[in-house]
């Protein structure tokens, strides 16, 4: 019965959400405004690489950047040093000119290679039966072709910055990798006016990007216990969604973390913030409320073995 309630719960929000006007205000907004598939590989990968932090000063500085890269990137990119030149002098957090520069480029070396990115992509999946182990290969080539291994000193001899590592981390690490998830949802997922389904790989291989957002949302609605954005917590999440739709498991990523960004989730019975909330009826929060009146959090039991 409860799986039941939330699958109708996630039916809900996914049904609810204003695709058009959400988009609008998403980095996955910026690839749509190019027609080329090579253009929106190259502009979903620098997009997404820089999403973390404030959606609005993302999009901010996503936007410079593509300004200074001109109309079409992939055609920007096989001219490397105007590239550099280009993207002197943007800074985003961590992040500078050269690094998205090499990203690009290495990203570029990669469609002349194999065509697409999303080629390269799929003979890592055939080359490696864990997709964790295939992503990190994609990211060594990537990071090899653009000439910024991990931890690597800058070309002016200066101590190894962040920013590199950060842009494009090593999925072999303990993190979720949730920005390369996000990247891959965009270009895996059947076209959806959100997602844009370029790439010829499986949606059922897709772990979900895993932020703030999706994580209390998750905790609320007990697919997992975790306090971390690790990766086992993404494949506890994961799994949990698979549960719904192993062939998709990821299709209610956009309209929930959207839906948890407006709706600033407390992570608590609050009458007034959980006011609206797509997932309230089966909110742990909350499902055991009905008909008490009562605004007080009640203890609640077999949550993924929470208490
Ligand atoms: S009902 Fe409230 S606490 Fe529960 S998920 Fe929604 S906003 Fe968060």
């Amino acid at each position: 019965m409860r799986d039941e309630a939330i699958f109708a719960a996630l039916e809900a929000v996914r049904a609810a959400c204003d695709t058009t006007a959400r988009r609008a205000s998403d980095p996955v907004g910026f690839v749509h405004r190019y027609a080329d598939p090579l253009d929106q590989e190259l502009v979903a990968l620098l997009a997404a690489s820089v999403a973390f932090g404030n959606v609005q000063a993302i999009r901010m500085k996503l936007g410079e950047a593509l300004d200074r890269i001109g109309p079409r990137p992939s055609v920007a990119a096989d001219d490397e040093r105007a590239l550099f030149t280009r993207l002197d002098g943007w800074i985003h957090r961590v992040y500078r000119g050269e690094d998205i520069a090499r990203l690009l480029i290495g990203a570029r070396h990669l469609q002349r290679t194999h065509g697409s990115l999303g080629a390269r992509f799929a003979f890592d999946l055939a080359s490696h039966a864990d997709l964790r182990e295939a992503l990190a290969a994609f990211c060594d080539a990537l990071r090899h072709e653009g000439g910024f291994p991990l931890g690597a000193a800058s070309t002016d001899g200066a101590p190894a910055r962040r920013g590199p590592g950060h842009l494009l981390p090593d999925p072999r690490g303990a993190s979720g990798s949730k920005r390369l998830f996000l990247f891959l949802r965009w270009m895996v997922r059947p076209a959806d006016g959100v997602d844009l389904g370029l790439w010829d790989v499986s949606p059922a291989r897709l772990l979900c990007p895993v932020d703030t957002h999706i994580h209390k949302l998750a905790r609320n609605l007990g697919f997992t216990a975790r306090n971390d954005l690790s990766w086992r917590t993404t494949e506890e999440i994961t799994r949990a969604l698979a549960s719904f739709d192993a062939t998709d498991p990821v299709k209610y990523d956009f309209a929930l973390c959207h839906m948890g960004m407006l709706q600033r989730c407390p992570s608590r019975r609050d009458a007034k913030k959980c006011e609206g909330c797509g997932v309230k009826p089966v909110c742990r929060h909350w499902r055991h409320a009905r008909g008490t009146g009562s605004s007080k959090p009640r203890r609640t039991l077999a949550v993924s073995g929470e208490r």
